[in-house]
């Protein structure tokens, strides 16, 4: 495998099974050790890797992340990393993923926003005869949206819209000039990803556009747990798409040189201080701004 990619085609997935006479699931084991140089783990050098296969047959790769200088609540686990990939790829369900070690309770929590969570099968590759088990025995009395949600709302990964846009008129800008084709970019960029937020407990969904010296765009969407601390921020999801898109996993974040943060005027979560904080931290020269969108949903 070329260790450096986050995602691999399905057909690919298929012929690298056949060439070694396994499964899609069985191939996940033999692409841990390979993925988890990939993992960003300044303060622990704790490097896991999760790799997944979904519906699709594509496989994918999460890796965690660590951000020093910051609480540790802007940590990015490999579960959740894996999870924020299949989400940027619309990948509707994660079915088999093998992990390098035990998944931490945050991550089996995590994990529950998916429908069926209790069907997913993990494996974890330092175990000393490791085989496939069902999420539920990882977690067997779970809390999850089906405590706190309408039965058919969309789970993780699920299609949904959250149905926000902007005023005609601008609200906050935070007085950078707007007249930047880069913005205008990264606001539809925000948009689409706030829409695309799983954020069901809030109801404050948010996005993150971000751009890099080269000018391409990476999104993020925020990504809620019905147990509230293990969500994934809307700028950690950003993180997740420049690293798996910013080519063969090596962009330094020093190249981020714009954001724009989407979210609620209303919202009850927010999410601007934080988004703030975190990039100013990884990248200090990155210019940050905030525009504010309203639902057009009905109450
Ligand atoms: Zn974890």
């Amino acid at each position: 495998m070329e260790e450096q990619r986050f995602v691999i085609e399905a057909s690919e997935a298929k012929s690298m099974a056949q060439s070694l006479g396994l499964t899609l699931a069985q191939l996940l084991p033999t692409l841990v050790k390979s993925a988890q140089p990939l993992a960003r783990v300044p303060i622990s050098k704790f490097h896991v890797a999760a790799v997944g296969v979904g519906v699709s047959g594509r496989i994918f790769i999460g890796v965690n992340v660590e951000f020093p200088d910051l609480p540790f609540h802007h940590t990015i686990h490999a579960e959740q990393f894996l999870l924020t990939n299949l989400s940027l790829n619309k990948e509707t369900h994660l079915q088999y993923f093998a992990v390098s070690a035990a998944p931490c309770g945050h991550c089996r929590q995590f994990l529950q926003e998916i429908r069926n969570a209790s069907d997913i099968r993990l494996l974890i590759t330092s175990e000393s005869d490791p085989k496939f088990k069902s999420l539920s025995e990882f977690l067997s009395h779970p809390f999850g949206p089906h405590d706190l949600l309408p039965k058919h709302a969309p789970l993780l990964l699920e299609p949904r819209n959250n149905d926000l846009s902007f005023r005609e008129i601008e609200t906050q800008s935070n007085g950078y000039n707007e007249s930047s084709i880069s913005i205008s970019k990264l606001k539809v960029a925000a948009l689409e990803a706030a829409n695309d937020s799983h954020a069901p407990y809030s109801e404050s969904p948010s996005g993150v556009a971000l751009l890099d010296s080269r000018g391409n765009v990476y999104k993020g969407s925020y990504m809620e747990s019905a147990a509230y601390n293990p969500s994934v921020g809307p700028v950690q999801a950003a993180i997740v798409a420049f690293i798996t898109g910013a080519g063969n996993g090596g962009g330094e974040y020093g190249e981020l040189v714009e954001a724009v943060l989407v979210e609620k005027d209303d919202a009850v979560v927010k999410q601007e201080h934080t988004a703030k904080l975190l990039l100013s931290s990884i990248s200090p020269h990155c210019r940050f701004n905030i525009f504010l969108c309203i639902s057009n949903k009905k109450p």
